[in-house]
């Protein structure tokens, strides 16, 4: 290459970098990104119905559908299979009620839900000891408008909880983080979009066996496969009650995590080579996905009712780029391992001495996933953002 030729790339590389840099001075928000021609991409603008139905999340009805599940006593999915739990007690006791919020939500918007309940048997495996009878509930919301009605989004969180013991169907298990604050966004979701039409349709949907091994999740994972759903978007709500815990000055409540997987697991290996090859690890759908939620989210932020009143200024997810929490796992992985776009939310900072813990006190530790450390607002943000 001769000298003249090396300057005039590097005099197009300074001009270049120049006019970005003007760009991005001439934009009033240098966060942004630009399109083609420099200009700062705005958020697309907010539709109407949809920002009225966000307006309608209530952190009320969000706190009773917590206290009602925490009150179950226990929602371990092994408790199905018990027959002596009080009555009002165990993982039937909270899919009965489930189930009857659903259809009341129904029943306010003219039946406009199929609400559906699916039991399974699972067979014995390592957290199954015996054949268990595990119910997925959900409530289907049809798309008005005939050539998107086949285009699903589904919304889910898992009512099955557990204590320290993954096996015990007795002892007390409030799992109100983990996870009644999923479930919550799933119900509230569905109660508040069931009042506008959307020309989409969405599931709404409330798991069980998570806690065991992902059954539920990967038994309707399974069955949305082989009925051929149009999932486009599947949003899994686990630990969301953006935990409280006195002395904790590390917790942010305008933040939420959403992870997203790199290289799909339904990839084959031909495929992940490929997409390796080609440097795509980080444009899997679930991770544009994510993006997508990030876009959206300055979209309507603005307008939902629940951050008044609160400190976070601009709740926002932060995107994660990775599958899980590490060494952990979630509902979002069974429908990745069948080839959908999923993600999970998960609070911004956990406290594993209020996640899958006996209810105790211990050296002046308070252990276990009790009401006191949900914060019900923060519920209800996470809520929004699902509902965008
Ligand atoms: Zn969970």
């Amino acid at each position: 290459m001769n000298a003249r030729f090396k300057q005039l790339i590097f005099a197009v590389a300074i001009a270049a970098s120049v006019a970005v840099q003007a760009a991005y001075a001439l934009s009033d928000d240098t966060t942004r990104d630009l399109d083609a021609t420099g200009s700062a991409i705005r958020p697309a603008p907010a539709d109407p119905a949809i920002a009225h139905a966000l307006q309608q999340i209530s952190p009320q009805q969000i706190q009773h559908t917590i206290e009602t599940l925490v009150g179950f006593h226990t929602r371990n999915t092994l408790s199905s299979m018990t027959k002596d739990l009080p009555a009002g007690q165990g993982a039937g006791a909270a899919a009965d009620w489930i189930e009857s919020e659903f259809k009341r939500y129904s029943d306010a918007c003219g039946g406009c839900l199929e609400v559906r309940r699916d039991t399974f048997t699972e067979s014995p495996q390592s957290r199954i000891p015996q054949p268990t009878t595990i119910s997925n509930v959900y409530a289907i919301l049809r798309g008005s408008d005939p050539a998107q009605a086949k285009r699903m989004v589904l919304v889910t969180g898992h009512y099955d909880s557990r204590n320290t013991d993954t096996l015990d169907t007795h002892g007390e298990a409030p799992g109100a983080n983990d996870d009644a604050s999923g479930v919550a966004v799933s119900l509230e979701c569905a109660r508040v979009l069931s009042k506008i039409k959307l020309p989409a349709t969405i599931v709404f949907v409330a798991v069980a066996g998570e806690e065991q091994g992902l059954n539920g999740s990967r038994h309707l994972a399974k069955l949305a496969k082989s009925e051929g759903w149009q999932l486009e978007a599947v949003l899994n709500n686990d630990i969301v009650g953006g935990n409280t815990t006195p002395g904790d000055t590390l917790q942010n409540k305008s933040l939420v995590r959403v992870f997203s997987e790199g290289i799909p697991s339904s990839a084959t290996p031909e495929q992940a080579k490929l997409i390796q090859s080609l440097g795509y690890e980080s444009d899997s759908p679930s991770r544009e996905l994510a993006r997508m939620i990030l876009g959206v989210s300055e979209t309507y932020h603005g307008i939902v009712n629940v951050r008044k009143p609160g400190p976070p200024s601009y709740f926002h997810p932060v995107l994660e780029f990775r599958r899980d929490r590490f060494l952990r796992g979630g509902d979002h992985t069974s429908f990745n391992g069948e080839g959908f776009a999923a993600v999970r939310f998960t609070e911004w900072r956990e406290d594993y001495n209020h996640q899958h813990q006996n209810v105790r006190t211990e050296n002046g530790v308070e252990y276990g996933d009790e009401l006191k450390y949900v914060d019900y607002q923060y519920v209800a943000h996470v809520a929004a953002l699902n509902a965008f």
